[in-house]
């Protein structure tokens, strides 16, 4: 029943939204940590169809001096080789950059929980245009944290979405 579920993820989008509000508090967790080691408050986690925690990860550009580390892709590196990723579930603080979202693509995760996609929409529609089931909780909290950090930090914030 696992392995192909076109059909069922995107379903899965409203089942899975109870838990929704619990995944991203991991998320949010590593924005904070992220944010307390001076870095760009966004974290990223990835769970099982059934909402288990795999792995998690934050932005760590400042940390690390390291451009490809965004939240997503240190999850994505966190949670090792994955046999599929077709019914894991990526749970992000900000919506995807295009970088992250062909992350989502070239692996073929199906269901996104985004906190929010206020102070960046990135590749949302691009990716719903291929079926992604891409959930926005528009989080408050997601949106100050990071809005707060771009205000601070602007230059910081251009460098980490390529924007000059
Ligand atoms: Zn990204």
């Amino acid at each position: 029943m696992h392995g192909s579920l076109s059909k069922e993820a995107l379903t899965a989008g409203e089942s899975i939204f109870p838990n929704a509000a619990r995944m991203l508090e991991q998320a949010l967790a590593e924005a904070r940590a992220g944010l307390a080691e001076s870095g760009i408050p966004i974290g990223a986690a990835i769970y099982n169809s059934s909402g288990g925690l795999i792995a998690s990860g934050r932005n760590r550009r400042v940390q690390n001096g390291d451009p490809s580390l965004h939240a997503e892709t240190d999850a994505f590196r966190n949670a090792g080789r994955q046999r599929t990723y077709h019914d894991l579930i990526l749970v992000t603080t900000l919506a995807p950059c295009w970088y992250c979202s062909g992350l989502v693509r070239q692996f073929g995760f199906r269901i996104v929980i985004v906190g929010e996609s206020r102070n960046f929409q990135g590749g949302v529609d691009w990716l719903r245009s291929f079926g992604v089931s891409v959930i926005d909780l528009d989080s408050g909290e997601c949106a100050s944290l990071l809005a707060d950090y771009i205000r601070e930090y602007p230059e910081i914030w251009n460098e980490d979405i390529g924007a000059e």
